[in-house]
């Protein structure tokens, strides 16, 4: 099942072409700013199926005349996953994996949805896009064991973990507005399968930087949710992002960045400078010691 959220808070499931608008029927709340398909997880009424008899009385309206809007626009939190690919780890020249590094945290307020754009925050620094699965939580864990972690999950979504290449930690090069484009929907797990098996490409304008199979993944789905779950209890809805492959590369003014994910879906967001400002004009920069590196 594909669960959209769409026009001004509306849940729908996709059928074809066609959105079958689930809100009323499930009695959905709109969920103010963390949206309709949050307060459905939270009112344990998914997962739900085309087959659900409620469905048959549920308004349909064409997939292209609605704004999809992000399913999860502001998770309980976005775990990112760094260095989590073989061959993006030779390319960082990063002897470390997540083993050594752990997880860390993007703000939620970092995501938007498939109709929205990134905005660039420096006119001077580099930007870069990486292109990742998702993977959204269904039912609270903590300390998940390995093999039951798939359990836990509700299921998949294309996102962007978009990152400024400068020296600030992650959760500060990963946080600004609008670094965490999530979407289209969010596919439950029962459709997409083995998540260990999908082939992930990402293209910016027609150059396809990143293609690779989530088998490369050096802590695959289950072992990312387990040792996440080791740290901190995993809520419905919360998000994680599962690192990125090979072939990140800087974003500029006027690019489309596309993420596909096999059996998961398309995302596609444009990129603007509009507001970006020098690196050397932001808050406490009179205080930094030496030349910035970037890395
Ligand atoms: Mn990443």
């Amino acid at each position: 099942m594909r669960y959209v959220v769409f026009d001004d808070n509306r849940l729908g499931l996709v059928d074809g072409q066609e959105i079958v608008d689930v809100t009323d029927v499930l009695g959905v709340t709109a969920g103010g700013v963390r949206g309709p398909l949050q307060s459905a997880l939270e009112a344990d009424a998914l997962p739900v199926t085309l087959a659900d008899p409620r469905c048959s009385s549920a308004p349909r309206v064409p997939i292209g005349e609605v704004t999809l809007r992000a399913p999860l626009p502001r998770p309980g939190k976005v775990i990112g996953a760094p260095v989590n690919y073989f061959a993006h780890q030779e390319e960082m020249e990063w002897p470390t994996t997540i083993a050594q590094l752990g997880v860390f945290l993007k703000a939620s307020t970092s995501v938007i949805g498939p109709t929205d754009q990134v905005l660039l925050p420096y006119s001077d620094v580099r930007t870069d896009q990486e292109g990742e699965l998702a993977v959204v939580i269904g039912r609270r864990a903590r300390d998940v064991r390995r093999e039951h972690a798939l359990d836990y999950v509700l299921g998949y979504s294309c996102l962007l973990d978009i990152t400024v290449r400068s020296t600030e930690d992650r959760s500060t090069r990963k946080s600004f507005d609008t670094f965490t484009p999530i979407g289209p929907w969010v596919v439950g797990k029962d459709e997409v399968g083995d998540p260990g098996n999908l082939q992930l490409r990402c293209w910016v304008n027609d150059e396809l930087r990143q293609d690779v199979c989530t088998s490369d993944l050096i802590f695959d789905v289950p072992l990312l949710i387990s040792y996440a779950s080791s740290v901190m209890t995993l809520e419905p809805g919360d998000v994680i992002a599962t690192g990125t492959p090979a072939g990140v590369g800087p974003i500029v003014d006027g690019d489309r960045i596309v993420v596909d994910v096999e059996r998961v879906g398309r995302l596609e967001v444009g990129v603007s400078a509009d507001g970006a400002c020098p690196y050397a004009s932001r808050p406490g920069m009179h205080l930094a010691e030496g030349p910035a590196t970037v890395s």
